[in-house]
């Protein structure tokens, strides 16, 4: 059982800022996310994009916000559970919730902050009859560790940004990369839809197109795949490892039935007070909240985060008082012992 104080649910930008604003309260964060990696959207979505409305930085990559939320709120040690969703919640007698993810990880704490933004992004998955037979036999959706294509066999099939990067990546670790698209034309970063034509060239990796997966063979793992190319009878490819990168489509999931009020998809929350649901104790911050009024912005989410940090301090220290503190005054201290703290001021004559 994994303990915390507050327990977020999406390792978003509003996510990882939640973080950063618990730890100023002296309170410790642990976050479940259903992607291998935090940065919601930022990350998954959009990483090279630049963004233009995030105070102070007039101009910042999407991924790199997310490697700054991380460093801003590294010093406060949150915890991680990357790669599972978030699928039940049990309120105790005790008033704590334990969550549950589909991988069993379970979590307790007695506040949880909902920052799921659009939902558990699941992938969009091939049209082919018995490919669930071969998921996690082969057959993976999303690439959580590189390292476990080493020297095996791997077909990738997608036009996109991921399907263009991964088998970059894949053309120095896998022993055999082939790349099957239904088009021509691949829409991607410029410079990667370059690289992968080098990598062609120099025989490096297999490109083909158009074309599309049509069957997966195997006797309880993939071992082929049914490529069939336009006007061509379809052949098979040897292989190991099957990637359908198609993308990923956002769903509330499993949260829609915690017995929340939803509108329109997102979790109603009192926005006049702390962002909080109709269950006490349970709030959801950033995308997946709606109220009047509300924004589908970043700094939207990082607004109610800090609003909602300080309700969590009152559930958890009930009767106790805080008194906001700005940083620059109160300083910083990291619970890995580290200390931020503006110079003080000294007194010392002039001769
Ligand atoms: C192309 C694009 C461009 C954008 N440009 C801008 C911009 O310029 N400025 C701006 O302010 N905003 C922009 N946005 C919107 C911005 O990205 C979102 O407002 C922001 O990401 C919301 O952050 P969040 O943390 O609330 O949610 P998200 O970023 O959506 O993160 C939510 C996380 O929760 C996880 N999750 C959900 N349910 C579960 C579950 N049951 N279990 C485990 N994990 C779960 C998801 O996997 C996800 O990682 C853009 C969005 C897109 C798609």
């Amino acid at each position: 059982m994994i303990t915390t104080d507050i327990l977020i649910i999406g390792a978003g930008p509003t996510g990882l800022f939640t973080v950063f604003e618990a730890g100023l309260l002296k309170l410790k964060c642990h976050l479940i996310d259903a992607l291998p990696q935090p940065g919601g959207q930022c990350s998954e979505i959009y990483p090279k994009k630049p963004i233009y409305d995030i105070p102070a930085y007039p101009e910042i990559l999407a991924g790199d916000l997310t490697d700054k939320l991380l460093e801003q709120c590294k010093q406060f040690e949150p915890g991680f559970t990357l790669g599972e969703r978030a699928e039940t919640i049990e309120k105790q007698e005790d008033g704590t919730f334990i969550v549950t993810t589909n991988k069993g990880t379970k979590h307790q704490a007695p506040v949880v902050a909902i920052a799921g933004g659009l939902g558990s992004f699941e992938p969009r998955k091939p049209l082919i009859d018995n490919i669930v037979d071969y998921e996690e036999k082969g057959v993976e959706y999303m690439i959580k560790e590189p390292e476990m294509y080493r020297d095996k066999r791997v077909v990738i099939a997608g036009g996109g940004d991921s399907a263009l990067d991964w088998t970059i990546f894949l053309a120095d670790v896998a022993s055999n990369v082939t790349l099957v698209h239904r088009r021509n034309e691949f829409r991607g970063h410029l410079d990667s839809v370059e690289k992968v034509q080098e990598l062609k060239n120099a025989g490096k990796i297999n490109l083909v197109t158009p074309a599309e997966i049509t069957a997966i063979n195997g006797n309880g793992k993939v071992e082929s795949i049914e490529v069939t190319k336009k006007d061509e009878a379809p052949y098979l490819i040897e292989t190991d490892h099957f990637i359908p990168l198609f993308g990923l489509s956002p769903k509330l999931g499993p949260i829609a039935n915690w017995g929340l009020e939803i509108e329109k998809n997102a979790i109603k929350v009192n926005n006049a007070l702390d962002y909080q649901t109709n269950i006490p104790g349970i709030f959801a911050i950033g995308d997946v909240n709606t109220y009047p009024g509300k924004l589908k912005l970043i700094l939207c989410g990082f607004h109610e985060a800090t609003l909602m940090c300080q309700a969590a301090y009152k559930i958890i220290h009930p009767g106790k008082r805080y008194v906001l503190k700005y940083t620059t005054v109160s300083g910083v201290d990291g619970f890995d012992g580290t200390r931020k703290e503006a110079p003080k001021a000294v007194v010392k004559a002039i001769q």
